[in-house]
This record gives structure tokens, sequence and C-alpha cells, in this order.
């Protein structure tokens, strides 16, 4: 019998459910997500995410905590039916405490959303759609490798609103192998047409050990220059000043009240649960990931055996710079109470010199209780969160 619930009056930010589906129709070249390619996803995956959750659901921990939000993410989620996902969600809310106001979110790719699927979705209580979009060009979707086309997307977007949808994200990449600032500037056009609630606008970062990265090595993958990128972002900037979607995370822009609650607990280094293959767990600084390969992962399982790939409990300093890395990359900044409180330390006294610098360049600020990046910092985010690992 649960004695006590952890309630956000207990101090306790409530945790996150995710759940990775690591199945996409074909793999992109730039990609460096848990994915593999498939036509038809396998049903006995799902069985193993189910497993691994009872497991989790039966411990203590869960059982005194209610979730705030549910993500099934990807990979590509819709790559399986909307009943199989209504299914998965169902099961998880009969397992789970899920809050009567849970956001709960599902990716999908233009390529695997039908009318009929999102219908289901929203009977199941999806609130939230999120559609990688990336480009409306073919050109350039081709170029990277995607398996959808630009009217895929528009029609995927158009049969969310009908199918009731009305928090919708749309993911864009910017700088892409061959795209112009022109380019650029009418996929946000045409994006924000679509009156979205949530935009995610992504730089293409060439990861190690993907075909991108090798294609770079080889000098065949023409991306645009510095100056070129510099004129991406602040295309992106002048445009959505004139939307009424506001930034609040490095590449997250949201009308107020639809920015997402799920990965705002990442950035605020909440505690959460990652379900399926590749998926990492975070509970008070004890981070546990699965194993990657979904076959591996469904076998562990059969077998009665934790699909654990590695397991890390991380010191008190640590999770401290954790906080503050992830914290910046909030508008609003990192609240230096909440520092205090959970770990006993100030971002003065831990970075001293280091701070003290990136305050005199102007890169970051004190803004009432909170150490944020400013307008000058934003740009270089990387590289200012970089002296603070
Ligand atoms: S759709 Fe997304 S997860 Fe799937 S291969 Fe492409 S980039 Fe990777």
């Amino acid at each position: 019998m649960v004695e006590r619930m952890i309630t956000p009056e207990s101090g306790e930010q409530p945790p996150a459910l995710y759940l990775h589906i690591p199945f996409c129709r074909s793999k992109c070249g730039y990609c460096s997500f848990s994915s593999f390619p498939c036509e038809t996803p396998p049903a006995a995956y799902l069985e193993a995410l189910k497993e691994q959750a009872l497991f989790f659901a039966g411990q203590d921990w869960c059982r005194e905590r209610v979730f705030a939000t549910v993500f099934i993410g990807g990979g590509t989620p819709t790559i399986y039916g909307g009943a199989e996902l209504a299914e998965l969600l169902g099961f998880m809310r009969q397992h789970f405490r899920l809050s009567d106001t849970a956001e709960i979110s599902v990716e999908g790719n233009p390529n695997s959303i039908s009318h009929e699927s999102l219908v289901q979705l929203r009977r199941a209580g999806v609130n939230r759609l999120s559609i990688g979009v990336q480009a409306f060009s073919d050109r350039l979707l081709k170029g990277i490798g995607r398996a959808h086309n630009v009217a895929q997307a528009r029609e995927a977007i158009t049969l969310a609103r009908q199918a009731g949808f009305d928090n919708i994200n749309l993911d864009l990449i910017y700088g892409l192998p061959g795209q112009s600032l022109e380019d650029w500037r009418r996929s946000l056009e045409i994006a924000l047409s679509f009156a979205p609630e949530h935009l995610a606008l992504y730089e293409l970062s060439v990861e190690e050990g993907t075909p991108f990265a090798a294609l770079e090595q080889a000098g065949r993958l023409p991306l645009p220059d510095d100056d070129e990128l510099a004129a991406m972002e602040e295309a992106a900037q002048g445009l959505l000043a004139g939307s009424d979607l506001i930034r609040y995370e490095i590449s997250n822009y949201a009308r107020p009240g639809r920015q997402c609650r799920h990965n705002i607990n990442y950035w605020q280094n909440g505690s959460y649960l990652g379900l399926g293959a590749g998926a990492v767990s975070c509970f008070s600084g004890l981070r546990v990931k699965n194993v990657a390969d979904p076959g591996q992962y469904v076998n562990l399982i059969a077998a009665g055996k934790a699909p654990y790939h590695d397991s890390e409990c991380l010191p008190l300093t640590a999770r401290f710079r954790e906080s503050v890395i992830m914290g910046l990359r909030l508008l609003a900044g990192v609240s230096l109470p909440l520092l205090r409180e959970q770990y006993g330390l100030t971002p003065q006294d831990y970075y001293g010199k280091i701070l003290d610098d990136l305050l005199a360049r102007k890169l970051i600020e004190f803004g009432g209780d909170h150490l944020r990046l400013t307008a000058l910092g934003l740009p270089v985010a990387n590289q200012v969160l970089a002296r603070l690992v």
C-alpha cells in the first residue's frame, strides 16, 4: 500500500515518462539517434516495453509519484499504428499515476501519419503532436535522406488539425547541405502559415559515425558557412518576432502556455523514467541507460534480465554542473535559490573566475534570482556552456 505520495508541495518536481520507439522507415544521412530502419516494426518490441514498464511500476519510487508528462519519441513512433500506440498508452495509464492534466506527446513523421491513426491517438488522450518536417523543400529533404516529401508534410499537419490537435510542434533544421538563406526563409514562412503552437529550430550537427560525417570528411558535404548560418539564425529571429511564438529555449519557440513541459523537465534536470531500447532514466542522480539494440532489448527482457547498458551515480557537483548547463538553455535561465537548495552551491562560488569572465564579456547575466544567457550569449550558447561543463 502506498503510504505517502510525493507531490509538488513536497518540494519535488513531478517526474516525466519517456517511451522510446527505435524504428524508422529509413535512416537519414545525419541521424545519430537510436533508431533502426525497418518496414514493419515488431509487436514483440511493444510487449518488451510494457514488461519493463511493469517492473518500474511495481517500484515504490514510481508508486509514490504522479507523472506530469508522457512522451512517446523516437525514431518514428507513428511507424506503429494509432491503435497500437493507443493501447501502449492505455497500459501506461493503468500502471502509472498520470496527472489529470498530463501533457502527452507523440512524435511522428509525415510519411507515417494517417487520419485514422491521429484520431486514435487523440481518443487515447494524446494532446500534443510533434511532427518532424525538417524542411519545406523536396530537394533538401531528399538530400538529407528523409523518407517524406513536402506534400506529405503539409497533409500531415492538416490531418492533425482535422483530428483535433491544438498543440502541434514542427521540427525544422537549418544549415542543411545545399540550403540557401532563401530556402530557410521559405521553410519558416510555410511553417508559420500553419500557425503551429510550437516550433523547434535546430542547427544541423554533423555527428561522428553518420554518413554525413563521412561525406564531410571526403569534402562532399556542401554545408553553409558560418556567415550563412548566422544569417539564417538572424532570419529566424526576424520572422518569429512577427509571430506569436516566443523563444523559451535555445532552439524552441512556443505560444504562451504551449512550452513543452516534458522537455522543460529535462532542462530543469528533473527526474524521468525512460523505457525502451536506448532510453535513459535519471532519478535523483542515478542514471541508467538501456541497451540500444531493440533485438537485444527484447531478448534480455524475455530472459528476465535487466536491459541495461550502463548506469552511473552522479556525484553532487556533477549534478550541479548539469543543472547549470541544462538550465542555461532556457531563456529564463537557472534558478539560483533552487541550486542552493538542491546542492548547497552557487555558480559564483563554484565557477569563480570562469563565471566572472563570462559575466564581464556579457555572455551571461543575473536576472532577478536567475542566471541566464544574454542576447550576446545566445548565438554562441554552445561555446558558453562548454566552459561550464
Ligand atoms: S526520422 Fe529522425 S530518428 Fe528516424 S532516421 Fe531520420 S533523423 Fe533519425
